[in-house]
């Protein structure tokens, strides 16, 4: 996915910064994909301001597509041309990546995926390529199996909270009761569109509450990953036990 190594300058305006391209030995590729992208690790990141802010949530969710395997392009959400627009403007020098993360066959929308991208791209609060892609982005990942800003590759959940509010207020700020974000799309999506997801009219009187009110708390996987990799890296660097 990541021509084994090259070297690159990581992150614009930063000269001298180098990344490198191909996970070091035993480090996930996701961490790797992030630093190419952003110039440092995910956790490091600083995103005190918005444009900062835009750049991590992008390269997070970038880094979490190629986590997964398969076609980068179609696991953020986006057309190979939405892709590569993207990284034109915020990470221009990774576009020489661009034809391993764009390969294969584009698949056919899911239209579950379509409805939700829909719902957020009627509701924007910035204008610009930014928000449309996220919107895409965001009801891609929307259909992984974890908490949502986790198949985003964010560090936590507050950071799906600022990226909706940022992008998508008037929606986001509909979320007075704090559910989570995936199952308020969909509870949205119930109000508007006839999708069905409720079984009742009144939350109170469901079975799916603890789903959609439930905490969203965890360790990020890129965090997990980190994680993983110091314990390998520790456990391959300590001395020999001596033979009893
Ligand atoms: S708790 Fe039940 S009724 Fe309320 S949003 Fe969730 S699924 Fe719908």
């Amino acid at each position: 996915m990541i021509a084994a190594g090259t070297q690159m300058i990581a992150k614009d305006g930063a000269p001298g910064l180098l990344a490198p391209a191909s996970p070091a030995s035993g480090e996930h590729l996701g961490i790797a994909t992030y630093r190419l992208l952003n110039g440092c690790d995910p956790a490091d990141a600083d995103i005190t301001d918005n444009d900062a802010f835009d750049r991590h949530v992008l390269a997070s969710i970038v880094a979490a597509a190629a986590m997964d395997g398969g076609a980068i392009a179609t696991r953020t959400g986006l057309t190979s041309q939405n892709l590569s627009a993207l990284v034109a403007e915020y990470f221009p020098r990774a576009r020489i990546y661009l034809s391993s993360w764009c390969g294969g066959t584009e698949a056919a929308e899911d239209d579950e995926v379509g409805m939700v991208r829909d719902l957020l791209l009627g509701q924007r609060s910035t204008t610009g390529n930014v928000g449309r892609w996220l919107a895409a982005m965001v009801a891609r990942r929307a259909v992984e199996p974890n908490h949502l800003w986790e198949d985003l590759g964010l560090r936590d959940r507050s950071e799906l909270s600022r990226l909706l509010m940022r992008h998508f207020a008037p929606l986001a700020s509909r979320n007075t009761r704090n559910m989570r974000w995936k199952r308020f799309f969909y509870r949205m999506l119930c109000e508007d569109d006839g999708f069905v997801m409720c079984t009742t009219p009144v939350c109170t009187q469901c079975n799916d509450f603890e789903l959609c009110f439930g905490e969203e708390s965890g360790e990020s996987r890129m965090a997990e990953r980190r994680r993983d990799f110091l314990i390998q890296t520790a456990a391959s660097a300590a001395p020999p036990r001596p033979l009893a």
